[in-house]
């Protein structure tokens, strides 16, 4: 039989997964529960404001999402970042406090204690780590001091993973961190090393640059759909199951050579049906964290300077929110002239209570904390939608090994099969974008 695929989920993971196998001349179908293409990300165009409803961003961290804009570049286009929104924020003692950029700003930064500042000269000369297992926490408190871990690795990690610095194991959830300090002995040398080491020209692409798309990420999604086809994306559908019979995978009636998962643990249950319970239980134990976005907007700002990327806000602090990103100060349009975008997070794993809330309740709690943050006398939006996500961002705990384990195997029994999605390989939208080029190449090959 030719090659034929279906994946299941249109999210970004699947769609570019999709566009890189018909680009290839592979014969494709996507199938999506919902009624819409593109997963969790969504944008939406209101009254001069254009908001997102999941992700905001991404970055420019990997070749792959370099090749994929460039491959769009008829059908959407990149934004990167404003300049200004290199400044970040954390806060402490009631205000917030710029992330050192330099190294006269890492000297005076009340964000971090004056031992921890002594201490972390001696980083390059400490003793390299040896248990791949432990936590994120333990590992930035060895290394740099537990003021660090608080105000800087602490919002950090709630920036990317609304989760705990206890639960999440680097070598996992961080790896590049992991590598510096396995690869060169310490964060700091790695880091001055890996600068001084020769690029090759796709290093040269990977500026690391925050990006979006002009008009919203969205239009990443509708420009991977036109060029995927109507035709070959069929959506609404419910109760989709897949069956493995004589080396094939049946989905809707038809036999597929391959099939690519994309969707979270809950559906990999409902969908592949034919996988026992012992080789998914692995798998299956996967936490997420649950997560709030507030889409905030204000025709007239009338609050603090918000030339900056946003604010993180450290659990240290005991406030609701977990952060705060100035979106009209990141990127063009976002808000009316003279007004401002700003997308608030809540929830995570510190904070599910925040979750369960009933939504009046929830608004208020932002309110507060914008109010006092960000120098607001009223608090009197002219855009403020909450959007809940149950499964918002996977947890890459001790139990990762296991679960990577566990994939292997499956893709190993059912030969075909991929099981992707954030799963495995990484929770940001450049991470989606390689594992699905991945895919993509090993099928055509
Ligand atoms: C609130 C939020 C904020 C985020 N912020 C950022 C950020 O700023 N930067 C960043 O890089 N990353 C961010 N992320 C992470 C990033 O957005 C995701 O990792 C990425 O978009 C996930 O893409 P995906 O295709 O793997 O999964 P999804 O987008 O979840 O797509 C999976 C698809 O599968 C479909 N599906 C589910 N069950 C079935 C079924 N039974 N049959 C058929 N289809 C099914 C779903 O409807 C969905 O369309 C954020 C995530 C969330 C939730």
């Amino acid at each position: 039989m030719q090659k034929k695929v279906a994946i299941i989920g249109a999210g970004i993971t699947g769609l570019v997964t999709a566009f890189y196998l018909k680009k290839n001349g592979v014969d494709v179908k996507v199938f999506e529960k919902q009624n819409r293409v593109g997963g969790v990300i969504n944008s939406f165009s209101e009254n001069g404001f254009i908001f997102e409803t999941g992700p905001n961003s991404g970055v420019l961290s990997n070749i792959e999402t370099v090749n994929l804009f460039n491959d769009l570049s008829d059908y959407c286009e990149i934004e990167e970042a404003d300049e200004t929104s290199k400044k970040r924020l954390i806060w402490k003692n009631n205000k917030w406090n710029a992330l050192p950029s330099g190294l006269f700003t890492a000297i005076s930064t009340p964000l971090f204690t004056f031992s921890d500042k002594i201490r972390v000269l001696g980083e390059p000369f400490r003793k390299k780590g040896t248990n791949p297992h432990e936590n994120l926490s333990d590992m930035v408190k060895r290394r740099l001091g537990k003021s660090f871990l608080d105000y800087a690795i602490d919002p950090f990690i709630s920036g990317i993973y609304a989760g705990n610095t206890d639960y999440l194991i680097p070598k996992y959830a961080l790896p590049k961190l992991y590598n510096l300090e396995q690869e060169y002995g310490s964060f700091i040398k790695g880091a001055i090393k890996k600068q001084k080491e020769p690029k090759t020209e796709d290093d040269k692409k990977i500026t690391k640059e925050v990006f979006s798309v002009k008009g919203g990420l969205v239009e990443l999604i509708n420009a991977l759909a036109k060029n995927i086809g109507e035709e070959n994306i069929k959506t609404n559908c419910n109760n989709l199951e897949v069956k493995f019979e004589d080396n094939l995978f049946i989905v809707d009636n038809e036999k597929y050579t391959n099939v690519v998962s994309t969707v979270n643990t809950q559906a990999i249950k409902e969908v592949f049906s034919f996988l026992g319970e012992e080789e998914l239980k692995n798998i299956l134990n996967l936490k997420y964290a649950k997560v709030v976005e507030a889409a905030i907007g204000f025709n007239n700002w009338e609050g603090n300077d918000i030339k900056a990327f946003g604010g993180l806000v450290p659990g240290k602090e005991k406030k609701n929110i977990l952060g705060v990103l100035f979106m009209s100060s990141i990127f063009e349009n976002r808000a009316p002239k003279n007004g401002a975008l700003l997308t608030v997070f809540a929830g995570g794993t510190k904070r599910e209570d925040l979750f369960n809330l009933p939504e009046d309740e929830l608004k208020e709690l932002i309110k507060k904390d914008l109010q006092e943050m960000m120098g607001l006398k009223t608090f009197k939006p002219d855009l403020f939608k909450l959007f809940y996500y149950e499964k918002a961002i996977a947890q890459y705990g001790v139990d990762t090994k296991e679960r990577i384990s566990a994939v292997n195997n499956i893709q190993d029994k059912y030969k075909g099969l991929f099981l992707a999605g954030s799963i495995v390989n990484g929770v940001g939208i450049a991470d989606r974008i390689k594992q699905a080029t991945d895919i993509a190449k090993q099928i055509c090959s």
